[in-house]
């Protein structure tokens, strides 16, 4: 709270000024404005990520799974990268299965994990590329597997072996794309809550692709455990 407070009070009264409650504003103003409401969530976000990142070393970090169908909420955390897309100029493919794919899920913990996932592809690749994600059938083993790859420029070989390291940061970034080298960190620390791996390749035609493997099926969560045979518990 000692961080987020300051953070959500520096947001909410510029929110009320671009919503007009104190009077007309011009374009200018507006642009200003909206420029600090995007750094000041920026923020927000970076705190959050360290929050939760010391949280998870001090096991204080809460994991709170319940029955979801991840294709659904795939979905919708997609449609809200679309804008995004449009304005670099990128294609967002999104391929899901045609029926559910339930498992047993902490919503903001997949939000972590797809959301910068989705948000690393789209930064780094270059306008006119194409982003995919792809949720494959589960396997009658009871694994789901979904992936986010993009027709960038990949991962040079030496920074491979560090990416999931807290802070690092290509070593071609330097600057020139903003980061701090906490989200696939964070990324990471929340597909192991859930007991998945995730991986990194570069494809032979450029791009990388990532691989999460998480544990679900086709049935209801309850089912699935009767039909293991307490496989999942
Ligand atoms: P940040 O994006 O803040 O730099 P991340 O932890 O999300 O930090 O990523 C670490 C590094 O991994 C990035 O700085 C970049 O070098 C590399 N990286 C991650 N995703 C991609 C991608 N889709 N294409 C190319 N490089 C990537």
């Amino acid at each position: 709270h000692e961080f987020r407070t300051p953070i959500m009070l520096t947001v909410g009264p510029l929110r009320d000024i671009t919503a007009g409650i104190h009077g007309k504003i011009t374009q200018e103003m507006r642009a200003e404005i909206e420029l600090s409401l995007r750094n000041a969530s920026r923020l927000l976000e970076l705190v959050d990520q360290l929050l939760m990142l010391a949280r998870f070393d001090a096991g204080e970090l809460e994991f709170r799974p319940r029955c979801l169908d991840l294709r659904a909420h795939l979905e919708s955390l997609t449609d809200t990268h679309r804008t995004l897309a449009h304005r670099r100029s990128l294609r967002l493919l999104v391929e899901l299965p045609d029926a559910e794919v339930f498992g047993e899920f902490d919503e903001s913990k997949l939000d972590q994990i797809f959301g910068n996932l989705l948000g690393n592809a789209l930064k780094f690749t270059p306008a006119g590329g194409t982003v995919r994600l792809r949720l494959s059938e589960p396997t009658p083993e009871g694994w789901i597997r979904v992936e986010v790859e993009d027709d960038g420029h990949g991962i040079p070989a030496q920074d491979m072996p560090r990416i999931f390291d807290r802070f690092y940061r290509g070593e071609q970034q330097n600057g020139s794309v903003p980061g701090t080298g906490l989200g696939l960190a964070v990324a990471k620390e929340c597909v192991e809550l859930h007991s998945g791996t995730i991986m990194v390749e570069n494809l032979d035609g450029g791009g990388a692709r990532f691989t999460v493997t998480l544990k679900g099926g086709r049935q209801p969560c309850h089912l699935q455990a009767v039909l293991s045979g307490g496989r999942e518990s």
